[in-house]
């Protein structure tokens, strides 16, 4: 977290202080340091830097158009699972062949605009779906190149709301199935064999997981190559886990794993290598900035109530997953501390950041962020309790922009329609 750090006291993105940042743009918003989003996407592509690699970026953790030319400049790829994210790729100036097209419910219409487009792979999940892009792919006069998504069965050990990978998950062909509907997509007009797939889920710092399932899929790679289909590509999907405490995962060791296992199986593949990695590369390049409003001691605890919410940051009430809090001025080491409850003002008890903190004392009006804020953040916001969106802020060396201004109340009411005869 070098990009975000204390420096003489004061938290800082890049060279830029985060109360500079609050007296500009009011809070809560998110703000992003460009340099950590760069260095995060060359260390993924050094460690498979010795194979021909795309990297392609998974757009659903974080697709502010700024951050998308940030990682287009660097060459990365782009996983798109739908029609808006491929359009959003494609405004940044990702090249089509260079996206990747995943999800269990590409529509005719978005498999048609992406056919159009040229994109690099579908990522199919189903047979269903192999017949619907047949179709598509014939009508238009298009031939359509897919890689199979195979359901390896395996534990990925990760939050159940963010595994993937099992027998019992939506996603997926299960492997047990593979060779048959790899026979059958050979088999439909339209359709160009060109790659295998998967993805097990995220936040994953089992590596073993990761080893049993690119086994499964090396294996079928082997038999698929007998068959006369021949496999170009393996798409690993995404995963890889992120530290969000300073004592959690050791980053360099997992990733330098995770590229170990990857070379040890690629060496002798014969491949392009895809990976899909978003929460690695945006998860610790951004914070959420919030007010504290009120502090209020109740018997058993003390809740610090905030100016952002669930409705801004999902993550602690959908999957129970734990930011770091921390006051934008560095607290002294002895400073007194208490527990406390960082909470919002949705009316849903759910509403909560973060739970039985141990912090310095903090006031009303202070400001904190919550570390670790740059995936699954901003694109998972809502407007629940009529809130808008917040900003969004990119900091990059001593520059700053407003990448995502916050909408005004009257652009939030402007989006309904009365009809005339109310
Ligand atoms: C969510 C997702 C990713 C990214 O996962 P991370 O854990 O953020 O790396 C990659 N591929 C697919 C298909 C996904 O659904």
């Amino acid at each position: 977290m070098q990009h975000i750090r204390y420096q003489n006291s004061a938290m800082q993105v890049e060279e830029i202080a985060i109360s500079d940042l609050a007296s500009r743009y009011p809070t809560p918003f998110y703000c992003y340091s460009a340099n950590a989003f760069r260095q995060q996407y060359r260390r993924f592509a050094n460690a498979f830097a010795d194979f021909p690699a795309l990297i392609c970026y998974a757009l659903k953790v974080n697709s502010n158009q700024a951050i998308l030319k940030i990682l287009a400049a660097e060459g990365a790829g782009a996983d798109v699972v739908s029609q808006g994210e491929l359009r959003r790729a494609l405004a940044a100036g990702i090249p089509a062949g260079k996206i990747v097209f995943s999800g269990v419910a590409k529509t005719a219409a978005e498999i048609e605009f992406a056919l159009q487009q040229g994109i690099h792979c579908f990522n199919v999940e189903s047979e269903s779906e192999l017949y619907q892009i047949s179709q598509v792919a014939e009508q238009t006069n298009n031939t359509a190149a897919i890689s199979l998504r195979i359901n390896p069965d395996v534990d990925a050990g990760t939050h159940a709301k963010i595994s993937t990978g099992k027998s019992e998950n939506k996603f997926g062909i299960p492997w047990k199935l593979a060779l048959q509907t790899y026979q059958l997509a050979a088999s439909l007009p339209g359709i160009k064999v060109t790659g295998i797939d998967m993805h097990i889920g995220s936040q994953i710092s089992k590596i073993s997981a990761f080893d049993q399932s690119i086994a499964r899929l090396v294996d079928l790679i082997a038999q698929l190559r007998e068959l006369d289909i021949n496999i170009q590509h393996i798409d690993f999907g995404g995963g890889l886990a992120i530290p969000y405490t300073a004592e959690d995962i050791d980053e360099q060791t997992l990733l330098a794993e995770y590229a170990a296992v990857i070379s040890r199986y690629a060496s002798q593949l014969n491949c392009q290598l895809i990976f899909e990695p978003g929460r690695f590369i945006a998860g610790n390049a951004g914070v959420l900035v919030t007010k504290v409003i009120y502090v209020k001691p109740v018997q058993q605890k003390t809740f610090l109530i905030v100016d952002a919410a669930m409705n801004d940051l999902i993550r602690p009430t959908l999957y129970d997953a734990w930011h770091h809090v921390a006051p934008v001025i560095e607290p002294q080491t002895d400073a007194p501390t208490t527990v406390v409850d960082v909470v919002g003002p949705v009316c849903e008890t759910g509403d909560y950041l973060a739970l039985d903190r141990s912090m310095p004392k903090v006031a009303a009006g202070e400001l904190l962020v919550l570390h670790s804020a740059g995936a699954y953040g901003a694109v998972a916001a809502s407007t629940y309790n009529s809130r808008p969106l917040i900003a969004e802020v990119l900091v990059d060396g001593n520059r700053e922009h407003l990448i995502r201004p916050s909408p005004s109340y009257q652009q939030l009411i402007d989006l309904d329609s009365v009809p005339d005869w109310l």
